[in-house]
């Protein structure tokens, strides 16, 4: 029965709409009551820009004119302001179809012009907004729908067809599937359960393999694997890469002080430009190595220039004292990024990685392989080594060679394997 309490509305000041406390009050209600309703999300995208544009009031008087229009425009809706750019429709009652029309005329709406009075003034200004339904759904916490509209928002580009985002099955399993790695992860994180496979470089001067790439494998509780390429970009956004990163370092220095006689005359471990701006970085990466009694020369990094966005000047200076050291740094998947290659190259990178999209194109025309070509010889007048990355087939093997390139990474001479296969495998191709 409903309390005198879960009945009070309260209302934002400055629109004169239903708050946030409201909207779930009502919400809860209605869900109690057998009704679960739609839910129209408007995520005004450019409010700041327009405060700083306009001023202030302008941008609270926008905000009163889009306030009435949603008031107005459908008696089965009640508009609610549940956050300062976060405006909602709720329609207890009717169809998802009904719910759909409401969200189309809302986003055909802002692609028109809103005129507002501001102290006699008038102005006409455009705004933006994210448009997204959702349906109510039976067991939908307020902290469930508080997630969904985040993930709708940040997914909204990605998305959105026809510029209403419909949060149906599909995005929530996508939802609950992030939701599920990022938990394994920070899982992972701290109990250090992650894997570390090494994939074998060919090296084609010495013919054998001379190196190893170190790659982390992340086996959730469940036994199923969750692929770096999944979730390193998520422990990106979500600040995890680092604790991750010295996870890997300290697993790989282990896997080397354990096995001094491994027949390789490097590994590798994939770091980020951030990682090497920060202050701790030699300190740690040199406590590792004494802990594990290793003196550095076989260890090297990897760091992609997507990661390498700022600060040249301080991240050579850590490069050079790193290097004096023994301890080198190769630029992985070069050809993927956009950033000033001349910037990019006069860091003292030992090695350039040629990333796999980069090799493909060395068989796909003429002039993909004189691009590789030429791209080689560049590499190689500036004292670079080059890898090929991603290799899986005689005939790019072959085109390596004509190319100069001078070591091979990829499916066709192995796949990254568990440390005990590491050691099997080596073993047999003779290298010891
Ligand atoms: P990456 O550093 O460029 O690593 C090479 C990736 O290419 C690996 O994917 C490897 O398995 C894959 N690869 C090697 N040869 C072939 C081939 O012939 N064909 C194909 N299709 N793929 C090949 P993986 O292990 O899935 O890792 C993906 C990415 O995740 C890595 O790209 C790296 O950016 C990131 N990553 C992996 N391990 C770590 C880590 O320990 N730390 C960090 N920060 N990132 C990592
Ligand atoms: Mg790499
Ligand atoms: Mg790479």
């Amino acid at each position: 029965m409903d309390t005198s309490k879960a009945n009070a509305i309260t209302y934002d000041s400055m629109t004169g709409l239903r708050d946030r406390m409201t909207f779930f009050a009502d919400i809860k209600r209605n869900a109690a009551a057998g009704r679960f309703g739609q839910i129209v999300l408007i995520q005004l995208t450019q409010l700041m820009r327009i405060n700083r544009k306009y001023g202030v009031p302008v941008g609270d008087a926008l905000l009163r004119a889009i306030a009435a229009y949603l008031k107005g425009l459908d008696v089965e809706a009640v508009a609610y302001r549940i956050a300062n750019s976060r405006l909602v429709l709720f329609r207890p009652e009717g169809t998802r179809e009904q719910a759909a029309g409401l969200a189309g005329d809302i986003q055909a709406r802002f692609r028109e012009i809103w005129s507002v009075d501001q102290e006699g003034q008038r102005q006409e200004i455009m705004a933006r907004a994210h448009v997204i339904h959702f349906p109510l759904r039976l067991k939908d916490t307020e902290n469930d729908l508080l997630d969904k509209m985040n993930y709708a928002v940040t997914v909204f580009h990605e998305k959105a067809s026809e510029g209403v985002l419909f949060f149906g099955d599909e995005l929530n399993a996508d939802m609950q599937h992030k939701k599920y790695v990022m938990e394994e992860v920070r899982y992972a994180v701290e109990n250090k359960t992650f894997q570390i496979y090494y994939q074998p470089i060919y090296d084609c001067r010495e013919g054998r393999f001379t190196s190893a790439e170190s790659l982390i494998r992340l086996f959730a509780r469940d036994g199923s694997f969750i692929s770096p390429g999944e979730f390193i970009p998520m422990a990106e956004e979500n600040g995890l890469i680092d604790g991750i990163s010295w996870i890997v370092l300290e697993k790989v220095c282990c896997f080397l002080g354990e096995h001094p006689d491994l027949p390789l005359k490097t590994v590798s471990v994939n770091m980020t430009g951030q990682q090497v701006l920060d202050p701790t970085f030699i300190g740690r990466i040199e406590a590792n190595l004494e802990k594990y009694h290793l003196d550095g020369s076989h260890l090297r990094i990897e760091i992609t220039e997507r990661t390498v966005t700022e600060d040249f000047a301080e991240v050579r200076k850590v490069m050079e004292e790193l290097s004096r050291k023994g301890i080198h740094f190769y630029l992985d998947d070069f050809g993927t990024g956009y950033s000033n290659l001349s910037s990019m190259l006069s860091l003292p990178f030992e090695v350039i990685k040629f990333d796999q999209s980069l090799i493909q194109i060395m068989n796909d025309t003429e002039k993909g392989q004189k691009t590789i070509s030429l791209l080689a010889d560049i590499m190689h007048e500036n004292n670079y080594c080059v890898v090929a990355e991603g290799i899986e087939t005689a005939v790019q093997v072959e085109s390596a060679h004509e190319n100069s390139l001078d070591r091979i990474q990829g499916f066709y001479y192995a796949k990254p394997m568990s440390e005990e296969a590491l050691e099997r495998f080596l073993g047999q191709e003779g290298n010891a």
